[in-house]
């Protein structure tokens, strides 16, 4: 038989051991409580995780916590001294988070705001060394306005699930989320205040996507 992406991203898992017990232990918790299955998947998180540490990254904002799995990357990545702000609209997906990253022993250096994340963003405290967006995917460029200001020369900035299936380049797609990917897309392609645009297509245990990176100017 043929392997499949799916089983690539198993081997990888397996052998590179991209997740740990405890990261486990969230991901089933979330799933125990009735989260649905879409947090990042573990390569992901390492990929976020190493982005981090690259940016030598203290202040992390991400936009979208579910269960706290890939705030819990994020804040091994930025060391007992930093701090990963996060904004869930969902009650339950917060206090489900609050538990995982305590249990995680990284509770300290978590910050969860609940609300909307177009009124809580412009709370947040910078300057920011990355901002991690996944959350309603037709905000997300109301939501890199947001951040920007908030954002020190040199941040990174990251949107998951850019590539959807590939929805983004079909010009029959006229869905919300499709839409705004392509918003997002059209504000970090045309705003002096963020540089080295790029997409990277992902494909994982949750199938075919992608992020989209931009740092802002120095
Ligand atoms: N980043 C998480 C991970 O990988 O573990 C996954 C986040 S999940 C894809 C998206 C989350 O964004 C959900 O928990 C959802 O409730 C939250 N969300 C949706 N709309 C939101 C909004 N307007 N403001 C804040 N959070 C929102």
């Amino acid at each position: 038989m043929t392997p499949t992406a799916d089983d690539v991203d198993a081997w990888f898992t397996e052998h590179l051991h991209l997740e740990d017990d405890t990261l486990r232990a969230a991901r089933e918790r979330a799933g125990g409580a009735g989260l649905p299955d879409i947090a990042v998947a573990p390569a992901q998180g390492a990929f976020l995780a190493t982005l981090a540490r690259l940016a030598g990254a203290r202040r992390v904002l991400e936009v979208g916590t579910l269960g706290g799995y890939s705030t819990i990357w994020l804040a091994r990545a930025v060391g007992a001294q930093g701090l990963v702000t996060t904004l869930e609209i969902d009650p339950h997906h917060a206090e489900v988070a609050r538990t995982c990253v305590d249990e995680a022993g990284v509770g300290d250096r978590v910050e969860i705001l609940l609300g909307p994340a177009i009124e809580t963003l412009p709370t947040v405290a910078g300057p920011l060394d990355l901002v991690f967006i996944d959350a309603d995917k037709e905000n997300n460029a109301g939501y890199v306005r947001a951040a920007l200001p908030l954002c020190r020369p040199g941040a990174l900035v990251v949107v998951d699930n850019v590539v959807r299936g590939g929805r983004v380049a079909d010009p029959a797609d006229d869905s919300p989320t499709v839409r705004g990917v392509h918003e997002v897309v059209e504000l970090v392609a045309g705003d002096p205040r963020l540089e080295g645009a790029t997409a990277l297509q992902i494909v994982d245990r949750k199938g075919w996507d992608g992020v989209l990176l931009a740092t802002v100017t120095g």
